[in-house]
C-alpha cells in the first residue's frame, strides 16, 4: 500500500518585512512534527522559485505595492487550493500602506517618492534622482491588501502572528477542524 502524499505548502513574501516568515520559524520544534505531514514547495524557505506541483496551502506575507506582487499573488491563487493571508500587511496593507495616507497633491505616489528620496530632512541623496531602473517593478498607486486582488480563504492576524497561532491554524486546517481566527490570540509587538 502506498503512503498518502504529504500536504504541499507554498509561501511568498510580498510587501512585507519577512517578520511573518520569521514567525513561521517560531513554531520551533513543532516544525519537525509538521514536516511529518507537510512538504514545502515554492517558498523562500526552500529557495524554490517556481511551483513544482499544485499546492494544498499557500501562505502569503505582505500586501501588494507593485505589479510583481500582484503577479505572484495571482499565481498563488491559481496554484493553491487554500490561500492564507499571514499577518497584518497581507490582511490590510500594514506598515507599507502608510504611504496610502500621503495625498496632499494630485500625484500622491510622486509626492511620496519625492519625500522618500529627495525632500525628507534625513535623506542624503546627492543625485536628487528617484530610482527608475526598468528592472524595478512598477509601483502601484497605493498598497492593497491581498483580499483586494484575489480571494483569500484564511486570515492569520497579528504583526507578527505568534508561532502558537500559526501552528494551531495550520494543524486545524490539516485536521479539517479550522473554524476561524480567535481574536484573543492576536499579537502586535
Ligand atoms: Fe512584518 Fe508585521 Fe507585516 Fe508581518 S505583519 S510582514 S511582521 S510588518
Amino acid at each position: 500500500m502506498t503512503e498518502p502524499r504529504k500536504i504541499r505548502v507554498a509561501t511568498a513574501s510580498l510587501a512585507g518585512c519577512f517578520g511573518c516568515h520569521m514567525a513561521l520559524l517560531d513554531m520551533d520544534e513543532r516544525l519537525i512534527d509538521l514536516m511529518d505531514r507537510v512538504e514545502f514547495d515554492r517558498s523562500p524557505l526552500t529557495d524554490i522559485k517556481h511551483f513544482r506541483h499544485r499546492c494544498d496551502v499557500g501562505i502569503i506575507e505582505g500586501g501588494c505595492c507593485n505589479e510583481e506582487n500582484v503577479h505572484v499573488l495571482r499565481e498563488f491563487r491559481r496554484n493553491c487550493d487554500v490561500l492564507i493571508a499571514l499577518g497584518q500587511c497581507a490582511i490590510m496593507g500594514g506598515l507599507p500602506a502608510m504611504r496610502n495616507a500621503v495625498m496632499h497633491s494630485d500625484e500622491p505616489l510622486r509626492e511620496c517618492l519625492e519625500e522618500a528620496y529627495i525632500t525628507a530632512r534625513e535623506v542624503r541623496n546627492k543625485t536628487h534622482h528617484i530610482p527608475n531602473d526598468p528592472a524595478l517593478p512598477l509601483l502601484l498607486d497605493k498598497v492593497y491588501p491581498c483580499s483586494d486582488v484575489v480571494k483569500i480563504d484564511v486570515l492569520i492576524p497579528g504583526c507578527a502572528p505568534t508561532g502558537d497561532v500559526i501552528f494551531e491554524t495550520l494543524s486545524q486546517l490539516l485536521d479539517g477542524t479550522y473554524v476561524g481566527a480567535k481574536p484573543d490570540t492576536v499579537r502586535f509587538d
